[in-house]
């Protein structure tokens, strides 16, 4: 059997950049979400291309009394207060109508129905595991949350983005037991752990720029993963990161074939090898430049569709390759 292709999206609207982008500057990339997610699914779906929403638990929210309904019943007291996302519930709409970036159970309802595409969570409340204030004790009412309110939509939760790739291994245990079979790793290379950042210096001051660099150039590989390595008897399996598709850059526009290309290489190896090649973004990643990111994904598509003539390369959600790696459905 070919190689993987993983696409997982960090479906969170504000709940994921409250604590780091304004509205002013952000707003319109957020209520453009609902159009891109619309155009994903109707684009992925005429390429046969399956697609893990990793949701927050919030947003499955009808109003403000399903919030209230289903909050955990501990929250974490994080040290740095700006990342408590709960200090905006009285400020947020009643309702998604009212107030639709703080709520999207229409659309979430709208993918389930689909049947094409699998929602995993982001948590319910887009968590920080590695900031200081929280605990394992926190982290399980989070996530049993975020569980609970997808159930009452009949969506069983199976796998796990983790906010900001902040994972912390004895978390992971809290996740198996809940049900979780996968999340989504970060890339092994050392410019993509982010606990590192939060010790080493060096690393703070220069990891974001070389990251940038690696979108276009290849600086940290391929990041694509043998099946092999994949299996874990623990239960759980780590479905790692290739890629993040950085989102159009108008001023950057002559560099867009660059990112194509060091995408596409990617793809092309994992085929050939029958590796894994997970890419991921945000959907609001797209809310600004939306035709010229949709021209980048396309192109991309287009690719998959080739290397699965060619190669059988599959197009797969999270819990589908969990799945097969568990019941060694693959053979390399
Ligand atoms: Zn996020």
């Amino acid at each position: 059997m070919g190689g993987k292709f993983l696409i997982s999206l960090d479906f969170e609207l504000h709940w994921g950049v409250f604590d780091a982008l304004s509205l002013e500057t952000y707003q319109k990339n957020l209520e453009n979400v609902r159009t891109v997610i619309e155009r994903l699914i109707k684009l992925s779906d005429s390429y046969n291309i399956k697609l893990t929403f990793s949701t927050v638990g919030l947003l499955f929210a009808e109003n403000k009394g399903d919030i209230k309904k289903f909050m955990p019943s501990k929250i974490p007291n994080y040290n740095n207060k700006e990342l408590n996302p709960f200090r905006l519930i009285n400020s947020i709409g009643e309702t998604e109508k009212e107030d639709p970036i703080h709520y999207a159970k229409s659309i979430i309802s709208a993918i389930n129905k689909n049947h094409n595409h699998e929602i995993g969570t982001h948590t319910f409340a887009h968590y920080n595991c590695l900031a200081s204030g929280q605990d394992i004790i926190d982290f399980t009412h989070d996530l049993t949350a975020a569980i609970n309110i997808a159930k009452s939509m009949d969506i069983d939760i199976k796998s796990i983005v983790f906010p900001k790739n902040q994972i912390k291994q004895d978390y992971l245990e809290v996740c198996k037991r809940n049900g979780i079979t996968s999340f989504r790793g970060t890339e092994e290379h050392f410019l993509y752990n982010p606990s590192i950042k939060t010790k080493n210096f060096l690393f703070i001051k220069f990891h974001r720029p070389f990251r940038f660099l690696d979108g276009y150039i290849n600086i940290s590989g391929h990041n694509t993963y043998s099946l092999d390595s994949l299996l874990d008897r623990s239960g759980l399996i780590n479905l790692p990161s290739s890629r993040f598709l950085r989102p159009f850059i108008p001023r950057l526009s002559c560099l867009e074939f660059l990112k194509r290309e060091r995408i596409k290489k990617a793809m092309q190896y994992a085929a050939i090898k029958g590796e894994l090649f997970h890419l991921w973004w945000h959907p609001h990643n797209f809310g600004s430049n939306m035709d010229a990111n949709f021209k980048n994904l396309e192109i991309i598509f287009k690719e998959y569709k080739n290397l699965n003539k060619k190669f059988g390369f599959e197009s797969i959600t999270m819990t589908g390759l969990t799945n097969q790696i568990k019941t060694r459905q693959y053979s390399n």
